[in-house]
């Protein structure tokens, strides 16, 4: 504990959360500190508070902790956060105006002006928004935050092809696992042998977020990337994992063997700077018929890597698809671990 980062987790006994407990076992730079959930949580200890549904055991350590109230008297000043977005609204600022680095799941400040949207490999320099922040000016304290898990399998997916190629277009249609959801998330009833074809506000955040993850940084502002993008969600019957079919329009011809080159080339600071939970490669291309799939491919590389495969061409865009990424792993936790590692490398967690 000596030399580590004590931090805090904002919605600990959730799914994400049991996540982020997860993954910071035996982290090398950050240790869990200290655990917060709502009313119906606090005063327990987490081992009697949190129904927890990993394969891993709770670390001993964190069961005997006592969840504390989602009060910044007393919190270290590295949070993470995986709060529902009504409830990060209000908490999430009191926690930035008393001094913390807020590093945030929820959707509540995604889209904020000033607030960072970041996968660390795609646009690590948005982070400077940080400085235009008023709490950082006040208390030193920010929030950063990382996409919906949907779009962040798709928004890596795309990154090294809007480099190399341009990109005009996106469709995608997604087959969200049921931990999207969180726990207990949807009734058993409502999705054992059925797909549900709506999932609440998903594809106005996909069609909105990767745009911004995408963009340019300039000066104070993100300018969006301006291609279209339509997406259609869908809530299936798979424990975890996002499956996603992608079609898009390129900026210029590319022929498929440089497609898949740049997705295995692909790596950005986290690989350059040895981050943690950095994995070797970000993207992993298949060239299996039938793969992606989430029970054989969501863990790849320790859940961080993004899976494609499947690429055809397309009858409508250029080319078509197939996009997997563990929505819990990457897509949440791991995400926002990885953003953190990059906080700290940079010297933003003091
Ligand atoms: P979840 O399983 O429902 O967990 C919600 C957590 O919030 C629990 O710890 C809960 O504590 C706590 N909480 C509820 N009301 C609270 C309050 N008034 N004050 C303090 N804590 C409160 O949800 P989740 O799946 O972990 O998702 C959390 C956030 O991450 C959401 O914004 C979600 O959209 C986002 N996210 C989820 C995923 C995913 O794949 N699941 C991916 C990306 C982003 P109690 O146990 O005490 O009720």
């Amino acid at each position: 504990m000596a030399n580590k980062v004590p931090v805090g987790i904002l919605g600990a006994t959730g799914l994400v959360g049991q996540r982020f407990i997860q993954l910071l076992e035996d982290h090398p730079w950050f240790e869990v500190a200290w655990v917060a959930a709502s009313e119906r949580s606090a005063g327990q200890t987490y081992g009697e508070a949190a129904r927890w549904k990993l394969r891993t055991p709770i670390p001993a350590h964190v069961a005997k902790m006592k969840v504390s109230e989602a009060d910044p008297a007393g919190a270290p000043k590295v949070i993470f956060a995986s709060l529902d977005a009504p409830i990060a609204k209000d908490l999430e600022p009191r926690f930035a105006e008393a001094g913390c680095a807020v590093i945030s799941n929820s959707s509540a400040f995604r889209m904020q002006k000033d607030v960072p949207l970041v996968i660390p490999e795609v646009n690590p320099d948005h982070l400077k928004l940080v400085e235009c922040q008023s709490w950082r000016r006040k208390s030193g304290g920010f929030i950063v935050t990382n996409s919906n898990c949907s779009v962040m399998g798709l928004v890596l997916a795309l990154a090294p092809l809007q480099q190399q190629f341009g990109l005009e277009q996106v469709f995608a249609v997604t087959m969200q696992a049921v931990s999207g959801a969180g726990y207990p998330g949807v009734a058993s009833l409502d999705i054992l042998g059925n797909v549900i074809p709506y999932i609440a506000k998903e594809e106005e955040k996909m069609e909105a977020e990767a745009p911004k993850m995408l963009g340019r940084l300039n000066g104070s502002a993100i300018e969006p990337a301006p291609f279209r993008i339509s997406v259609q969600c869908n809530r299936v019957a798979v424990e975890d994992g996002h499956t996603e079919s992608v079609s898009v329009k390129l900026g210029k011809a590319a022929k498929p063997e440089e497609l898949i080159e740049a997705w295995r080339g692909f790596s950005g600071k986290p690989q350059e700077m040895k981050l943690p939970d950095a994995p070797a490669q970000p993207i992993l291309y298949d060239t299996a018929p039938d793969r992606p799939q989430p029970r054989l491919d969501a863990e790849r590389g320790g859940g961080m890597s993004v899976s494609v495969g499947r690429l055809r061409p397309c009858n409508l865009l250029d080319w078509k698809f197939t996009v997997l990424s563990h929505n819990t792993i990457r897509g949440a936790a791991g995400a926002a671990l990885l953003n953190a590692e990059l906080l700290k490398a940079q010297g933003y967690l003091g």
